[in-house]
C-alpha cells in the first residue's frame, strides 16, 4: 500500500520526520509530497525543500520525495497512493485537517485520509516555530534534521547564538 505524505515543508520538521518514519513502517511505501504552494512566501525552493527532506530520510529505503502541483487528490492517484498522510498536533489542526479530509473524500472516495498522533515531545513544533527562533540566532537544532539547521541560518543571515547539547 502506497500513502502519501503531502505537505509544504518549508522547512522539514523533526515533527515531520517522524510522521515519516512511523508511516514509513506502517505502509510499503510512503511518498512525500512536497506541495508547490504559489500563494505561500517560502523560506526554500521547492527543489532545495525536496534536497532536505531527501537527505533527512536517506535512511528509510521505502520513502521517496516528490514535488507536486494542483489537487492533492490527483497526485495521489497519478502515483497510485490509496492512503493520505497527514500529522496532528492540537485541536487547532485537527478542525483545519478534518475540513480537508471530507472534501478530499467528496473528490475521490477511494482515498483515505489516515492522522497520525504527533508524538508528544513534537506537540509545539511547527516549520513557523522554527523560523521565528532562527531568524534570531536562536537553537533549532533540537527542532531540525541536523542538515536542515544550517541552511535556515544561511537564509537568515545568522549564526547559532548557542547549540543546545542534547546528550548532556
Ligand atoms: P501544510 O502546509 O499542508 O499544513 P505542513 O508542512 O505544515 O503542511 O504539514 C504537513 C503535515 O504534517 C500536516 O498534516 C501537519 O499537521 C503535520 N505536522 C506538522 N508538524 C507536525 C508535528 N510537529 N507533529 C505531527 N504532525 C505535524
Amino acid at each position: 500500500m502506497i500513502a502519501l505524505y503531502p505537505g509544504s515543508f518549508d522547512p522539514i520538521t523533526l515533527g515531520h520526520l517522524d510522521i515519516i518514519e512511523r508511516g514509513s513502517r506502517l505502509y510499503d511505501h510512503v511518498i512525500v509530497g512536497v506541495l508547490c504552494n504559489l500563494s505561500k512566501n517560502p523560506l526554500f525552493e521547492v527543489s532545495h525543500r525536496i534536497a532536505q527532506i531527501t537527505e533527512a530520510t536517506n535512511h528509510l529505503p521505502n520513502v521517496k520525495v516528490d514535488s507536486f502541483t494542483g489537487l492533492t487528490v490527483e497526485y495521489a492517484q497519478a502515483c497510485g497512493a490509496t492512503v493520505l498522510l497527514r500529522g496532528l498536533r492540537v485541536l487547532s489542526d485537527f478542525e483545519k485537517e478534518l475540513q480537508m479530509a471530507h472534501t478530499n473524500k467528496t473528490l475521490n472516495a477511494g482515498l483515505e485520509t489516515v492522522f497520525l498522533a504527533t508524538s508528544t515531545e513534537y506537540s509545539f513544533l511547527s516549520s513557523s516555530v522554527v523560523k521565528e527562533i532562527a531568524q534570531f540566532g536562536g537553537p533549532i537544532d533540537h527542532l531540525v534534521p541536523a542538515n536542515v539547521a544550517q541552511d535556515i541560518y544561511r537564509c537568515f543571515n545568522k549564526t547559532p547564538l548557542v547549540t543546545l547539547n542534547l546528550t548532556e
